[in-house]
């Protein structure tokens, strides 16, 4: 195992960050990147990492791994420090406002630009060229706040890598994953592996998250050189909520720790063979079919259901309660689906979202992903 240090820009004197990767096996041979906690304040997929930690070690002195694997348990030291009056508040940076996870720097032109003179017919070497250029165009940037170090950062460790898997959890949540339609084939047995009950898929969410810096690369430099020349999809990301907040503990963090190593035995990472795929919970659905199920008053939220609860269209999902007026209003869901989240909190803000249903059918277009 070999730990590296990555300096942030430090905004102020004397406040200098850093973010430490841990990296597993042999180089050159394919590279998978596994990050923790992004959003900061969702720390199951941190002690999944620990555990991961351990076992990467062992396997590595037994001569198991057969890729390269690079681990960031504490992806976001930033956010992880931004306690306001005994509340962690690790989603959005306070300096900016912005949702840590959103505006990834999206160079798929520049790589375009760079390489086109370069492509041929040999789908191997295209992706070497597109990795390299890629590489190469990330670490020209100059980032001007710690903000950007910080993403800057995470994108330059992960962009070589043929699987990214960003950890995170939901507020209160069954585990659930994001990817793309075209990476789910690969992405399945993972699913299975983890006990995923909702696997939502879109190619651009518009929000340019973590996950899909990555795929979107590929999959734009496709669109545009397709037709003329072979270029894989290089590198495919998913994003696994591993369920609630609050679902930190060793029972929990160890099983899917053990998820992910099943997961990378399948894939041929590590050398052994691999666990039988456990059954599909819940079939892929669009990110799109997602209902986002909000409440037009404020008041008490009671909730009703439950995630994991599948529900028909019309059911009672929660009921806000105004303890002034005494008036009682029921919260519906429209479309059938999966309860897969729902808020932490219990005193619901008129308009807010109360909880999401993964419904089979695409309705919404456009930004798909929370702020
Ligand atoms: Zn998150």
């Amino acid at each position: 195992m070999k730990q590296q240090r990555h300096p942030l820009l430090a905004p102020l004197p004397g406040t200098a960050r850093a973010v430490e990767s841990f990296h597993f096996g042999p180089q050159g041979a394919g590279k998978i990147y596994i990050q923790a906690s992004l959003h900061a304040d969702e720390i199951p997929g941190m002690l999944v990492a620990w555990y991961l930690k351990q076992r990467l070690n062992e396997l590595e002195q037994a001569g198991r791994l057969q890729k390269e694997i690079v681990l960031v348990p504490v992806a976001n030291p930033i956010g992880l420090e931004q306690v306001l009056m005994d509340t962690p508040l690790g989603r959005y940076e306070l300096e900016s406002g912005e949702n840590f996870n959103r505006w990834f720097v999206d160079l798929s032109e520049q790589v375009g630009d760079e390489i086109e003179a370069s492509l041929g017919d040999d789908a191997q070497s295209n992706a070497r060229l597109i990795r390299e250029a890629l590489s190469r165009a990330l670490q020209a940037q100059q980032p001007t706040t710690q903000l950007q170090s910080l993403r800057l950062t995470l994108q330059r460790l992960a962009c070589e890598a043929e699987m990214v898997l960003d950890l995170h959890c939901d507020f209160e949540a069954v585990e659930h994953l994001y990817t793309t339609p075209e990476a789910w084939p690969q992405v399945e047995p993972l699913a299975r592996y983890l006990g995923s009950q909702a696997n939502l898929l879109a190619t651009d969410s518009g929000g340019q998250s973590f996950d899909e810096c990555f795929s979107l690369v590929w999959h734009k430099l496709k669109l545009r050189f397709g037709e003329r020349f072979a270029i894989p999809q290089g590198s495919f990301s998913v994003t696994i909520e591993l369920r609630g907040q609050v679902d930190v503990n060793h029972a929990l963090a160890s099983r899917d720790a053990q998820a992910v190593i099943s997961y990378l035995e399948h894939y041929g990472a590590i050398d052994s063979t691999p666990m039988e795929q456990p059954e599909l919970l819940y079939p892929a659905t669009p990110l799109a079919g997602v209902e986002p199920i909000s409440t037009p008053v404020g008041g008490i939220l009671v909730f009703c259901c439950v995630p994991g609860e599948y529900l028909e269209a019309g059911q009672l999902v929660a009921e806000i309660i105004d303890p002034l007026t005494d008036q009682v209003t029921p919260v519906h869901n429209e479309k059938p689906g999966l309860l897969y989240a729902r808020s932490l909190r219990r005193m619901a803000t008129a308009g807010m979202v109360v909880a999401r249903i993964a419904g089979a059918q695409a309705y919404r277009s456009g930004y798909l992903l929370s702020p």
